[in-house]
């Protein structure tokens, strides 16, 4: 049998998509199950993170009226991040395989069907790319794309053009779960857990209904939180600063020592140049190694798995912790399937 599969989508004020996006990922799931790619008993979730119009109410009429969907309401909006990683540790463990995407049908969700590949080929993490962003106005590429741009200037490493439309597997999601962190920042986090990963690229349609919930406001904010929560290179920044202005310190200094010598200066201007430049590289670099302290300590209090054990070869306690697919194939009746695929299936 094929695995089972949860699509989560996280929706805030989403009532204008939420009819056509639950239409078009039943149909997308149906064909799944049909080419065998996913379990009957995969679901689709929707996770209302606080909405203030009738999201959920629309999510709650359809678990009533197809089980087929499912539904996580947040005690109040916690953002995008928080929303998406609520329903990934909610199905946790009713899942072998999770995939996000957005609720307003801008992910091409044609390309589960090569995630799904790419997973039963191996894959725990599969992320989904943009090749192009044609339908996005000038000043969303723009800003888009500077935006990985200085995520990864600044230490940030993330999949270029990978928003959070990705496939995990249930260990992947196992990996992301132990870490504690409150500052979310998936797109960041998700590579950080490790596993085989591919890339499935896809072309990303405009918003089908509703306005954008990321305006440049608070896509500024996003960029802020990814790099101070990913990273501490700002604080070694400082030090960088510092040790460049004292270098100057001392190119100043021989050059006032050169005009003193020439008594071509005003009395006490070599002096006050010099404490000038000394005294602000001094501080620079002082602050710079308390936040070097500082970026420890912040690095220590995430309480981050410091490792995550793939496989464990030993003949006793061995263990591994990939979970073993088959791809089910409805086509083939079941006494005709290979007997070893089975046997390992069932372990
Ligand atoms: N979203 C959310 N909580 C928020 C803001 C957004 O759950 O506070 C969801 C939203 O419903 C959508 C996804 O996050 O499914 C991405 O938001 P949007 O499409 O507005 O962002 P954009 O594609 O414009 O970057
Ligand atoms: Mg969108």
């Amino acid at each position: 049998m094929a695995d089972i599969l949860y699509f989560v989508i996280p929706c805030y004020n989403e009532e204008e998509v939420l009819p056509e996006t639950s239409k078009r990922l039943k149909e997308q799931l149906g064909h799944l199950v049909s080419k065998g790619l996913a379990h009957p008993d995969s679901r689709i979730v929707f996770v209302n993170d606080g909405s203030k119009d009738r999201t959920w109410e629309l999510i709650e009429q359809l678990h009533a009226q197809d089980a087929v969907f499912s539904g996580v309401n947040l005690s109040r909006n916690r953002g995008h991040q928080n929303a998406l990683l609520a329903g990934l540790m909610t199905v946790k463990d009713a899942a072998d395989l999770t995939i996000s995407m957005d609720a307003d049908l801008q992910d091409d969700i044609a390309a589960c069907e090569e995630m799904l590949e790419k997973y039963y080929d191996g894959a725990d993490i599969v992320y989904g790319v943009r090749s192009r962003r044609q339908t996005d106005t000038f000043f969303k590429k723009f800003t888009a794309e500077g935006f990985y741009k200085l995520m990864n200037g600044m230490g940030a490493n993330t999949v270029y053009n990978h928003a959070d439309y990705r496939l995990l597997s249930r260990r992947a999601l196992e990996g992301l779960a132990e870490f504690t962190e409150v500052n979310l920042f998936l797109r960041g986090m998700v590579p950080l857990v490790g596993f085989p990963s591919e890339i499935v690229y896809y072309e990303r349609a405009e918003r089908y209904a509703g306005e954008s919930k990321y305006p440049l406001k608070k896509m500024l904010g996003f960029a802020l939180e990814g790099i101070t929560s990913l990273s501490t290179k700002p604080l070694q920044m400082i030090t960088g600063l510092g040790g460049v202005v004292f270098l100057i310190c001392i190119v100043a200094l021989c050059y006032s020592l050169i005009r003193h010598a020439m008594g071509e200066t005003i009395v006490g201007w070599t002096t006050t140049m010099l404490s000038i430049w000394g005294i602000g590289g001094a501080i620079l670099l002082s602050l710079g190694v308390i936040g070097e302290y500082i970026g420890k300590i912040y690095l220590e209090t995430k309480n981050r798995p410091r490792f995550i054990v793939e496989q464990f070869l030993d003949d006793k306690h061995g263990f591994e912790t990939k979970k073993k697919r088959e791809r089910g194939n409805p086509a083939v009746p079941e006494d005709t399937k290979k007997a070893p695929s089975e046997e390992i299936s069932e372990e």
